[in-house]
């Protein structure tokens, strides 16, 4: 069996994390700073907050926004639910915008159009943008922290595919394009901790907020006591984790050479293949490549392909059903929300396996099964 990715751990990351366990410090301990000093300066951002998930990290993050009941935030329907499920978990209201069809991010010409169609009442209650880096591939951000400024909206990148990457020549996680970035370090992810999250910022303020409510809102006074002063949660991450974060931190440009390896091979396996789009790289990109998503140009394939692929051992994968198809979300009033693109995309997407350690013999068994599959 191929899984559609798989994490990497070599002998240093279980040194590092036995020299956690073998130490005072298990849970938040000295390797908490210096995994976000760490993150920090590889990102290029003044501040960075790690804490328990990927999930956790975008609920502090709207928190420290202020987001609350009645806002309403921008977001794409092309994402793990955990996007929008955080928005709703602060008591607001996510509005999808419809996808592009060459990187399957979130539309950036369609976002100025959903503000202005907005009722001028709600127009009001709209606090933030939040685009996903979908597969690793930037957003145009340029446009989108433009967009942002002109409505006085907050942008929130949900970067958990995109650590690693790079838009017109700033590393995401830089926050040049925006005021706070989300990382995840779950095994798909570009780097593990096993679980574990984070925020990266500019703005010490955001900073600050993100400190307090990740341990229960809880700050010691100037007597040394324990004092809670607002509604916070224990979104910690553990020295143990943040060891092997650290650790697979210092492999992470490496990690994402390999995917770029693994992606240039299947071009070369798969470029022949009329039935299928391949992903592709916009110019002033440079792509986390957290996964490989091929496009079947007949939908009525996909769930043969898909399931031809499993039956020889190939883990093929769905990256994402639209967050609004969710029961959940149908329940709660989406049922009638239906976005063009977005429909065509999740009717014809299958993700194939990519991670660092990928060899080139299994590209070329994925890929050929591929055009078996086409050629029966
Ligand atoms: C993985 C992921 C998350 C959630 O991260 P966890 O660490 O699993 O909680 C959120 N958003 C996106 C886009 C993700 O891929």
């Amino acid at each position: 069996m191929i899984p559609y990715s798989h994490q990497f751990i070599d002998s240093k990351d279980i040194e590092a994390v036995l020299k956690v366990l073998k130490s005072d410090w298990i849970t938040q301990g000295p390797k908490i700073s210096e995994f976000e000093k760490a993150l920090g300066k590889y990102c290029g951002a003044k501040f960075a907050v790690v804490c328990s998930s990927g999930t956790s990290a975008l609920h502090l993050a709207y928190l420290a926004a202020g987001l609350k009941k009645g806002d309403e935030i921008i977001t794409t329907p092309n994402t793990f639910a955990a996007t929008a499920n955080m928005i709703l978990a602060v008591g607001a209201k996510p509005i999808f915008c419809d996808i592009r069809l060459d990187t399957y991010n979130i539309d950036e010409s369609q976002i100025e159009k959903l503000i202005t169609n907005l009722p001028a009442g709600r127009q009001g209650k709209l606090k933030a943008i939040v685009p996903v880096h979908f597969a690793g591939h930037p957003c145009e951000m340029e446009k989108i922290s433009k967009i942002a400024k002109k409505h006085k909206l907050l942008v929130i990148e949900d970067a958990c595919h995109a650590l690693g990457a790079k838009y017109k020549n700033s590393k995401i996680g830089s926050c040049r394009y925006c005021d706070m970035a989300v990382f995840s370090f779950h095994p798909v992810k570009s780097i593990t901790a096993g679980e574990g999250g984070a925020i990266l910022t500019n703005n010490e303020k955001f900073y600050k907020k993100l400190i307090s409510l990740r341990s229960h809102g809880i700050h010691k006074d100037a007597q040394g006591k324990n004092v809670m002063e607002e509604l916070g949660y224990n979104y910690r991450l553990t020295d143990i984790q943040a060891a092997l974060g650290i650790s697979q931190l210092k492999k992470l440009d490496g990690f994402i050479r390999q995917r770029h390896a693994a992606v240039n091979n299947y071009k070369k396996e798969l470029a022949g293949v009329r039935s299928i789009i391949l992903p592709q790289e916009l110019k002033n990109i440079y792509s986390a490549w957290h996964i490989y998503v091929i496009r079947v140009k007949n939908p009525a394939q996909r769930d043969s392909l898909m399931q031809f692929l499993k039956n020889n051992g190939i883990g093929a994968n769905f990256h994402y059903p639209a967050v609004y198809s969710h029961p959940y979300y149908q329940k709660i009033g989406y049922n009638n929300l239906k976005l063009a693109n977005t429909e065509r995309y999740q009717n014809s997407c299958i993700t194939l396996p990519c991670f660092p350690a990928l060899s080139r013999p299994e590209i070329k068994l994925v890929s050929n099964l591929i055009k078996e599959f086409f050629n029966k």
